[in-house]
């Protein structure tokens, strides 16, 4: 072998290695990136196995007795057992939808589809869903959104985005409290509010929000169960769009949940 050939072979071998160092490392970067979704996808089964056990073993005990001893009962009572069922049937249904959409957020780009939405009517739409809920509380929900403004977004996520705002609202605001929902246009995006009147939130514990490897969760004011998943969940939706969630409360004093999504022009 001449010299000649002898430098391009040692060449080609170099880029081959090179070629090679890279592959490996994009592997690895792949491996670790998989490894974090199963560990992920493995505390979302935990806390599914955990937290739908507990509203289904109320759901069936509270049927169970109305079963058995339904003539035992008056109206009032039966009533306030079906309430019962129906708020833990209502948390479970939020939970799973949250865990649905964690899941399918893991393959993002595939479902990830921005529209335009009037704003307006998605409200209108949302606030009608908890109504049997905010009227069980007596807490007054209103919208002072007009019916001019449309963002540009994800219907799905926008939908589990004000859901969660607004239930949480629900949750921690004491019996005959208030929900405004607002909104105003900043620039190229539209800020969204859901304020309440409930029982806040102190500075120590607004640190311990979005840590998703120390989940955060108080029960609301009438023990309604949570999971701190719909928060997180919310943020990363929010981020997807290139908008930001801002928290603004105080123990005792009500708190403002607001977020930013692009407006539709
Ligand atoms: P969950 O409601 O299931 O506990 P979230 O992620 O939605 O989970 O909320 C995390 C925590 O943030 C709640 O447990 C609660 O302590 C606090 N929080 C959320 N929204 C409000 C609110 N409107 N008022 C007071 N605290 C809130």
């Amino acid at each position: 072998m001449n010299t000649t050939t002898e430098n391009n072979l040692r060449l080609k071998v170099k880029r081959l290695e090179e070629t090679n160092s890279m592959l490996e490392l994009q592997v690895q970067a792949r491996t670790s990136k998989l490894l974090d979704i199963v560990s992920t996808n493995a505390k979302f089964l935990g806390i599914i196995a955990h937290d739908l056990r507990s509203p289904f073993s109320s759901i069936i005990g509270i049927l169970e007795v109305l079963r058995f001893s339904l003539k035992d009962f008056n109206k009032d009572e039966i009533e306030e057992y079906v309430n019962l069922v129906y708020n833990s049937a209502n948390n479970t249904l939020t939970l799973l939808d949250n865990l649905l959409k964690w899941a399918v957020a893991q393959n993002i780009e595939k479902t990830f589809k921005p529209v335009k939405i009037n704003l307006y009517e998605l409200l209108q739409e949302e606030i009608e869903n908890i109504k049997t809920l905010a009227h069980q509380k007596e807490i007054k929900v209103s919208t002072t959104v007009g019916p001019e403004l449309n963002i540009s977004a994800d219907l799905q996520m926008v939908k589990i985005i004000l859901r969660n705002l607004i239930n949480n609202a629900l949750k921690y605001t004491n019996k005959e409290g208030e929900i405004i929902i607002s909104a105003l246009e900043n620039k190229q995006f539209v800020e969204v509010a859901v304020r309440d009147n409930g029982i806040g939130i102190s500075a120590d514990d607004r640190k311990k929000l979005f840590n998703i490897e120390k989940l955060y969760s108080v029960p609301g004011t009438r023990n309604e169960k949570g999971t701190g998943l719909g928060l997180l969940l919310c943020k990363e939706f929010i981020e997807l769009h290139g908008g930001n969630i801002l928290i603004e409360s105080e123990k005792g004093m009500g708190s403002k949940f607001a977020f930013t999504l692009p407006q539709f022009k």
